[in-house]
């Protein structure tokens, strides 16, 4: 795929030239506010609320009508009371009065399934549209790809700079690149991998990533996560980075747990029955001087279990290199963001990006379904 110029994706200035006067205009601005909950069903981090202000000030400044639409969890296309938008739009009153708020988009089916009844609904009435939602854009879902079908539409603030900052990593990389990549589910990050492997200079891998890797060089791994049908590209990937010139850092100690369940260090071979949780000291150390001797490093992924106070401090060592470097470091994905905030480092980075899956998506092809249909080049055999 050609790598797209953002410069041709409309900004909120483009849609005013185009519309005019937005005063008495309904705008429907599709926002990313799918925030975390609470045991109890509160919010626990208003972060994407507060990230859709600039946008939806720009637009009540000019005397707009603004109309927020977000899905919230993953309800199963019927409405579903834990998953209602009502705690959102209380925060929203307080931050943004005046604004309103539809209904958990993933209430009615046709969201996910692009169904255009269901699109037809969403711009009734709507004069012009704006894609706020950086964290949904990677889906052709109804209410990313189907309103710039029928509306004048642009890209919001925050999509914006997700997209110069994204799209800058591939397009202007300074060297070295470093991506550092970890977490749980492999199979999500594998083409990314791949994809970066081409723009990188090298790739640091830990998280339960590193035992998929370690299967693939014929170590063995005890009973740490793995995923067995990725074994094979895994191998081929590192064959691939041998024959690129490019290096992939695998952690060479492990903390985990020994087969009795007692906490314990080892090297790059586990034994029976142990689980790996966390890189050990030695490669905590090793990946810091990586990231501190680099001009770029995208992360994406925690190091190991952090949530477990036991297993935090690879993330920890990592997350302060992150905010060490003189590098221009990015950080996506929910966890690895959560894991910057918990140490109280989020502050110390140049960009958290507010999406997981659509940064690794953005990194990985150049473009996004949500980019696309804001171009109104988006078809659906793309999705
Ligand atoms: P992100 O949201 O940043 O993209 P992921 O969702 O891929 O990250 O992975 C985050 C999860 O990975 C965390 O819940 C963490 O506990 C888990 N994890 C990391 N390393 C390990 C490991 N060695 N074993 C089990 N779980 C791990
Ligand atoms: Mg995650």
């Amino acid at each position: 795929m050609t790598a797209p110029s953002r410069s041709t994706i409309p900004t909120l200035e483009d849609l005013e030239a185009q519309v005019g006067d937005l005063a008495g205009k309904r705008v429907l601005v599709r926002t990313d506010f799918n925030v975390p909950l609470d045991e109890s069903g509160a919010i626990a981090d208003d972060f994407r609320i507060r990230a859709a202000l600039p946008t939806i000030n720009w637009l009540t400044e000019r005397g707009a009508t603004v109309v927020t639409a977000s899905h919230l969890g993953r309800p199963k296309g019927a409405p579903d009371p834990k998953y209602s938008m009502d705690p959102v739009r209380q925060r929203l009153g307080e931050l943004a009065p005046g604004v309103e708020l539809l209904e958990n988009l993933r209430f009615d089916p046709g969201e996910t399934a692009d169904d255009p009844a269901f699109v037809a609904r969403l711009v009734d009435g709507i004069d012009a549209y704006v894609n706020d939602a950086f964290g949904a854009s990677h889906r052709a879902h109804a209410s990313i790809v189907g309103p710039p079908r029928f509306v004048p539409s642009a890209m919001g603030r925050l999509l914006q700079k997700e997209v110069d900052v994204l799209l800058g990593l591939r397009d202007k990389p300074r060297r070295p690149f470093v991506a550092v990549l970890g977490g749980a589910k492999i199979s999500d990050k594998l083409g990314v991998v791949e994809a970066l492997l081409g723009v990188v200079d090298s790739i640091v891998i830990g998280g339960a990533m590193c035992f998929t890797f370690f299967a693939a060089q014929g170590k063995p791994i005890g009973d740490s996560l793995f995923e067995p049908d990725m074994v094979d590209t895994c191998g081929r990937l590192l064959a691939q980075a041998r024959e690129q010139g490019k290096v992939i850092h695998l952690p060479d100690d492990i903390t985990g747990v020994d087969a009795s369940g007692t906490y314990a260090t080892f090297g790059d071979r586990l034994p029976d029955g142990a689980k790996g949780f966390d890189i050990g000291p030695g490669s905590a150390a090793a990946f810091s001087d990586v990231i501190m001797d680099a001009r770029m490093v995208f992360w994406n992924g925690p190091m190991g279990m952090f949530e477990d106070d036991r297993f935090a401090s690879g993330t920890h060592t990592v997350a302060q290199a992150m905010a060490d470097t003189k590098a221009f470091t990015v950080v996506g994905g929910g966890d690895s963001a959560a894991a910057l905030a918990q140490f109280r480092l989020d502050d110390e980075v140049d960009h958290v990006s507010t999406g997981g899956g659509a940064s690794l998506e953005l990194l990985e092809n150049g473009d996004l379904p949500g980019l696309q249909a804001l171009r109104g080049d988006f078809r659906d055999e793309d999705a």
